[in-house]
């Protein structure tokens, strides 16, 4: 439930709510908006007692919230959750970043190659896994913590801001150390120590929908990670499991609207691995923009043809730089901005 507080309700007034929940055995999570402030009461339903919050001074009501995801829903916060990533991409606002680079790591020159292409062509971020989730065991697993620092010359090259998946909770504290944003896997949505790990860290968390997930489960994943104190989610559809075979994934752009009907979360599509081929991800990023989508990450190679991992689907600068192009058009005709 929430307790909601009057428009004039003071600090005071808004701690001892707080202090009340916290007798109960429960936890607070209080969110300051610009029109007035809501506490959210986390933690077993039976241990709430919902007329004593109700007769607190300050309090205007006390709301049950249906849904399992609270923290996340926009029940609890009305206006849309803007995310920071480093110094100079935000997602959620107005303006629409371009996440862009190479779905492995491969060495230095080449991330760093990747990364000023990307910047040249307009991107806002840049990406690349130094912990890959591989299917086969045999199969190249990323190069790990010199993988990260690979990025970080990739970042001083470029200034652009990195996004790097973590795969367990032990190696959290030492992603987060190097990269700007932690981006957690399809295949380990549901690897709940890890969110709960990635909420308890300060950097921003892109979580991508796991190909078996509901958006439902979507969003109490993303709880696990609110309900550590870690507000900066970013929720990310990269295409579900279904029986199509066309395309690698079906990539669900109706996720877009929904997520934002449910949550206060911004939203981001893959397009990359929506589609699993390069020729169909310019249509579906222009697509994503269309139907609201915050933002975008994509796998652009400088060299596709010999990437080491999902080539097949990895932009060139070049169509990275007209793509680009033509979303700043869709942008504008949905009120948006790429900038
Ligand atoms: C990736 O971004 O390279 C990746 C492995 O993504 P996903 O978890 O969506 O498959
Ligand atoms: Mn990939």
């Amino acid at each position: 439930m929430i307790v909601v507080m009057r428009t004039d309700a003071t600090m005071e007034q808004v701690n001892h709510v707080k202090e009340l929940i916290r007798e109960m055995g429960l936890k607070d999570h209080p969110i300051v908006g610009t029109e007035l402030t809501v506490v959210a009461v986390i933690g077993d339903d039976r241990k709430k007692d919902r007329g004593r919050l109700e007769g607190a001074p300050g309090v205007d009501r006390v709301v049950p919230i249906l849904v399992p995801y609270k923290i996340a829903s926009r029940e609890t916060k009305r206006e849309r959750t803007v995310v920071r990533i480093g110094a100079n991409c935000a997602v959620g606002g107005k303006q629409i970043p371009v996440i862009a680079g190479p779905c492995s790591v491969e060495g230095e020159k080449q991330i760093v190659a990747a990364a000023k292409a990307c910047k040249e062509a307009g991107a806002h971020a840049i990406r690349g896994g130094a912990f890959k989730p591989r299917t086969n065991p045999y199969a190249f697993q990323g190069y790990g913590e010199d993988g990260l620092k690979m990025l970080a010359a990739a970042r001083d090259a470029t200034g652009l801001a990195v996004v790097t998946e973590v795969l367990t909770p032990s190696d959290v504290l030492i992603v987060s150390k190097y990269a700007d944003c932690l981006q957690i896997g399809t295949r380990n949505s549901q690897n709940f120590k890890l969110l709960e790990a990635c909420g308890d860290q300060p950097k921003p968390v892109l979580l991508k929908r796991g190909m078996s997930m509901t958006l439902g489960e979507m969003l109490q994943a993303s709880e696990y990670i609110l309900a550590g104190g870690n507000h900066n989610v970013i929720l990310c559809e990269r295409g579900i499991r279904t029986f199509e075979d066309h395309t690698r994934n079906t990539l669900s752009l109706s996720a877009v609207p929904e997520l934002h009907y449910r949550s206060h979360l911004p939203v981001m599509i893959d397009p990359s691995h929506g589609t699993g081929h390069a020729r169909l991800v310019p249509d579906m990023a222009r697509a994503a923009v269309a139907a609201g989508a915050d933002g975008l990450i994509v796998e652009v190679h400088p060299d596709p043809e010999h990437a080491w991992t999902d080539g097949a689907q990895s932009m060139t600068p070049a169509s990275l730089g007209e793509l680009i192009a033509t979303l700043k058009r869709v942008a504008l005709a949905v009120d948006r901005e790429v900038v």
